[in-house]
């Protein structure tokens, strides 16, 4: 029989619990495993690892290709990153799959109600890549970067486990509405997709509405495709719905790489207790078994765990009016002796094993059939009214061939003045258009100058982007206000 080489991190906090629970479940299926057992998180922070994720653990994962991890504090005041942001980028693992669905012997108000769905989650782009600057001393940025191939990529993941697990639908969940460019990417990207899923109804759904929807008529979602952070927020809040964070489980899908992990943190307040829910790393588990192929192992445990929790056996803090609390190794022991149980309400869904997209790790050029700067935005930081900036910088623009058209503040336009009632801070965008007279954009040393010129009357300044027309459509947003 095959044995699957699997890295195994018990993690800190509850973590060593609750996986060594996972890991005799999984073992008392009669699947093979060879544990390799590293560290990353708390523990290594201590021991000088800056990055909390040793090499040795990465060469682990590097031949294993498989993860079972346990929950990594990100510790406060030292260590710089998460060590479980660390893991999923170094490994680049582009999707999270969050199941939601309900126990059967969990109390809820929304039991009875067949909730079943599945947030998958854009899990390396998005503001969670953490480029984050000081722009002034008083205004903070953090970039928002989607890529077209990062959106396909989960796109295709979500639409591949709607297949593996026949579901009918898949709804995009962005803010689209408002983030024309980034979150617009993904909901272009996503109804390009659909079409090579014709058996699958894909239907975009406005993020702010998906929750409303979602804590409303939960039981109307099966597959949820969404950015990072709104995933994050989103699949929270299913996990909510199925009784709490202890009972969420998720995979991060890479490409030939997977890292198995409960959707909850370390709980230190529990930690060595006894009373630890393990069954959102169990159900993880049953994650890691359906990309093992090992797909009989993974529905007689997840069967097993729901039979379990059918009877009443459940760990105490997590479900009200429990019938048989049980601490984590005795709810551990009652799966056990439950293996080859089937609950009479909500088995385990038949699923076919999922095949993740593959993808091709040289970068994308994406390249258009047309392409033009049209202007520029200076960003500068300045202590002074919009009208003597504007007066400023009208003044200096045509030196460079730039015309200034506007002026705003935290993006509504504030110079020339169109009556809003802005609360400025000192972070003025400056939006530069080529001069007519000028023949195009300016070279960098003549906008160089520009910049010298408002750093020569005082000001600061930051950063400029480029205004870029692409395929003949302007390729950047409108202040609000600006015509
Ligand atoms: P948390 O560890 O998830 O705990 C929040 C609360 O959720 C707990 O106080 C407890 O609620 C409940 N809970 C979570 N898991 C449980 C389980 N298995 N059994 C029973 N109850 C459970 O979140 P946190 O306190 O915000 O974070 C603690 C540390 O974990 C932080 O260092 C954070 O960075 C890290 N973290 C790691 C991961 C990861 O490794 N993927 C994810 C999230 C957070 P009650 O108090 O209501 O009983």
């Amino acid at each position: 029989m095959k044995s699957h080489p699997i890295t195994l991190i018990p993690g800190d906090g509850i973590g060593p619990e609750v996986v060594d629970s996972a890991r005799r479940i999984l073992e008392a299926t009669g699947v093979r495993f060879d544990w390799e057992t590293v560290h990353a998180g708390a523990s290594m922070f201590r021991a000088g690892v800056p990055s909390g994720v040793p090499k040795e653990t990465i060469d682990s994962i590097a031949r294993t290709r498989c993860v079972l991890k346990g929950p990594l504090e990100t510790p406060v005041g030292f260590g710089e990153k998460s060590a479980n942001v660390t893991l999923r980028k170094l490994f680049e693992t582009y999707g999270n799959i969050r199941p939601v669905r309900e126990f059967s012997g969990v109390r809820t108000p929304f039991s009875g109600r067949g909730l079943d769905f599945v947030v998958v989650r854009e899990n390396v782009e998005d503001l969670y890549a953490g480029i984050e600057h000081l722009q002034t001393p008083g205004v903070a940025q953090c970039l928002k970067l989607i890529s077209r191939k990062g959106c396909e990529k989960v796109a295709r993941l979500a639409f591949e486990l709607a297949r593996a697990e026949g579901r009918r639908s898949v709804h995009c969940a962005t803010k689209a509405n408002i983030m024309k460019f980034t979150e617009g990417l993904m909901k272009r990207t996503f109804e390009e997709v659909a079409r090579e899923y014709p058996e699958i109804r894909a239907e975009h759904i406005i993020v702010d509405n998906a929750a409303h929807q979602l804590a409303k008529k939960p039981e109307q979602f099966e597959v949820i495709l969404t950015t990072n952070m709104n995933g994050d927020i989103l699949s929270d809040l299913g996990s909510g719905l199925i009784g709490g964070l202890g009972f969420a489980p998720s995979a991060n899908i890479g490409s030939g790489i997977a890292i198995f992990e409960a959707v909850h943190g370390s709980a230190p307040k529990y930690a060595g207790k006894d009373v630890a829910n393990p069954t959102a790393v169990v159900l993880s588990a049953v994650l890691m078994l359906r990309h093992l192929g090992e797909m009989d192992a993974a529905l007689a445990v997840e069967n097993a765990v729901l039979a379990t929790l059918e009877e009443g056996v459940t760990v105490p803090r997590d479900v009200p009016g429990v019938r048989e609390p049980a601490g984590t190794r005795a709810y551990t022991d009652a799966v056990i002796a439950n293996l080859g149980r089937r609950p009479s309400q909500m088995p385990a869904r038949p699923s076919q094993p999922l095949r993740p997209p593959q993808f091709d790790a040289s970068p994308v050029w994406v390249r258009p059939g047309s392409r033009r700067t049209v202007g520029c935005d200076v960003f500068v930081e300045a202590d002074t009214t919009p009208d003597a900036l504007g007066r400023l910088l009208s003044g200096l623009g045509p030196k460079a061939g730039l015309r200034l058209k506007m002026i705003s503040n935290r993006g509504a336009q504030v110079y020339p003045d169109k009556g809003a009632q802005t609360d400025c801070v000192d972070h003025w965008r400056c939006r530069f258009l080529a001069s007519e007279e000028a023949a195009g954009f300016p070279s960098p040393a003549r906008l160089g100058e520009l910049l010298s010129a408002i750093e020569a009357a005082g000001h600061r300044w930051m950063h400029i982007e480029k205004l870029e027309e692409v395929d003949g459509a302007p390729g950047y947003t409108r202040a609000q206000g600006e015509d």
